[in-house]
């Protein structure tokens, strides 16, 4: 990765800006969306939405989940800060692959509506430069800053619901479980196609009722077309050293194969269809 744009001052016009007033135009930039600070970038085939993808990770998150396995994006200070226009750019460079695989963008994160109006930015130009295929990867929490229009410009929600009974998502998130509610019961009545993510995690997400929760607040949607089951994994848990934050699952295990086949069950029991 290269290093961050630079917002310096000065033209053969006028003075150069001092440190103040760069910080000032840098910060504008952030809030009106024309800047992001971004985590990383990957290019995926089979993950995130169809077709081969170019994922954009964006740094930041509000939530502090038990199994988080990128610790290392919750921060926003800790991204490299890219203009809309740079993004764009090394987007368009991939855009015969994506149109050739069915594939297309994702915004990931962290959590991307943390910076809302540079995704919602992105996406517009997205649709509108280049025609390809778009798709978010939010937990919902900040679901309601993203207009009716500007959900129009994102063909696929991957909606992480991370728990179904309101105290365990609080326990499993730090945060409450309403605003994702909300969100997907507003994705449903928009028709915005939406693939639903949970992770399992044997002790924390797992039981029964919970499973069930979620399995029934998917199943009052009309616009999910699958159901993703994600088995935890311990991949990411040496991030969390430099968290300075207690990991608390460095002894659980991944699922095995028969506590996985008893939760995709739980959703193809109501004809969902799970992967
Ligand atoms: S929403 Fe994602 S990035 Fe944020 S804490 Fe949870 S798992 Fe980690």
């Amino acid at each position: 990765m290269s290093e961050p744009i630079g917002f310096s001052g000065g033209s053969v016009a006028g003075p150069p800006m001092d440190v103040a007033d760069a910080e000032l135009a840098a910060a504008e930039k952030i809030r009106d969306g024309q800047v992001g600070s971004i985590h990383s970038w990957d290019l995926v085939t089979g993950a995130d939405g169809p077709g081969s993808r170019m994922t954009l990770f964006m740094a930041g998150c509000g939530m502090r989940c038990q199994y988080c396995q990128n610790p290392d994006t919750w921060h926003m200070r800790d991204g490299t800060r890219r203009s809309v226009e740079q993004v764009m750019d090394r987007v368009a460079r991939y855009r015969r692959l994506m149109t050739v695989t069915g594939g297309g963008l994702t915004i990931s994160g962290g959590e991307p509506l943390l910076q809302d109006r540079f995704v919602a930015n992105v996406f517009r130009r997205a649709k509108a430069d280049l025609g390809i295929h778009t798709a978010l990867d939010t937990a919902g929490l900040l679901g309601a800053r993203l207009s009716d229009d500007e959900l129009m410009d994102i063909d696929l929600t991957l909606l992480d619901i991370k728990s179904g009974l309101p105290d365990t998502y609080t326990r499993v998130t730090g945060r409450p479980l309403q605003p994702t509610l909300d969100f997907a019961r507003r994705l449903s009545e928009l028709g915005r196609t939406t693939w639903i993510r949970f992770v399992l995690v044997p002790g924390l997400t797992d039981a029964f009722e919970n499973v069930e929760a979620v399995a029934d607040i998917v199943q009052g949607l009309t616009s999910v077309e699958r159901v993703e089951v994600l088995p935890f994994h311990q991949l990411g848990r040496f991030k969390w050293a430099a968290t300075g934050e207690p990991y608390l699952l460095g002894d659980t295990k991944p699922p095995d194969a028969e506590l996985l086949e008893r939760v995709r069950g739980q959703f193809r029991a109501r004809g969902l269809t799970v992967y």
